[in-house]
Order: structure tokens, then sequence, then C-alpha cells
């Protein structure tokens, strides 16, 4: 049944763990090369180039705006591969953090740090990300839109 088919697609190899664990830390430090490239950039000219105290002011307000930008998305990301690798080291990694369901293996295909499943994730989206969200949303019922306008044509032509 479909159950069981579930079941083996969901069970990883020891070499699918080997792979994810890979990916997983290659992320993470092209995730820290970025941003110890972006500060090494930003202070090396704050320091050479400009001198100066109004100068000085706007220099650490970009340094902190980059550090920012770099920041809240790519820190949180680390966080995620972080605790991913906490999981492959505990032997949980697949399953959802908030449920303990397991995690779709397709989705840690695209997403191997992800720690909750679809259902989790789409709920803290909802909350997090509303923006997103909608305009998936919007994606959605511009879809269904389109369906509900093929049925309703009825062929009087
Ligand atoms: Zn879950």
């Amino acid at each position: 049944m479909n159950n069981k088919e579930n079941n083996e697609e969901q069970a990883f190899t020891e070499a699918e763990i080997e792979t994810a664990k890979e990916t997983l830390i290659k992320m993470k430090r092209g995730i820290f090369k970025e941003i110890d490239a972006g500060i090494k950039e930003g202070s090396s000219k704050d320091s050479t180039e400009y001198r100066g105290d109004n100068c000085d002011i706007a220099s650490s307000e970009r340094d902190r705006e980059l550090s920012y930008m770099l920041g809240d998305r790519e820190r949180k990301k680390v966080r995620e591969i972080d605790n991913a690798l906490l999981k492959i080291k505990e032997g949980t990694y697949g399953t959802c953090d908030e449920c303990g369901e397991p995690i779709s293996k397709k989705r840690l295909k695209i997403i191997p740090y992800s720690n909750l499943c679809i259902n989790c994730q789409s709920r803290l989206e909802e909350e997090e990300k509303k923006q997103m969200n909608e305009d998936y949303i919007d994606h959605l019922s511009n879809l269904s839109l389109m369906v509900e306008d093929e049925t309703f044509k009825e062929p009087d032509e």
C-alpha cells in the first residue's frame, strides 16, 4: 500500500545522511564566507579610504546595515543548519522539531536544513512571513479562478 511505499522512501540510508551532512557543512561554510567577505570589504574600505568624524559615523552605520542584511536571513539559516547537523548526530535527522513526524524526503532534498515538516512549516510561515504567504495564496487563488472559469464556460459556441 501507499503507506509502505512512503515508509521505504522515508528511511534514510547512511549514504544519504552522509550526503546531507556534507551539503549542510558546505552551505554553512558558504554563508560564513559571505559574511566574512562582506565584513572585511566594508571595514577595510572604511579604515583606509576614509577618515574623519562624519565618515566614521557613516561607515559604522553602513557596517551595521551590512551585517543586518547578511544577519537576519543568513544567521537564521546557519541556526537551522546547525540544528539539522545536531539532529544527524543524534540520529533524528528527517523528523519534525514540532510534531515529531517524518519530514518528506523530497522536501529535505530541496531544503536539507529543514527541521520542520511541511505542515508545521507552513503554520509558522503564516505567522512569520505573512506577506510571502499572501503572494502564494494569491497565486493559488489565481490558479483556481482559472480552473473555475474553464468549468463555468458552457459550450454555447
Ligand atoms: Zn511537524
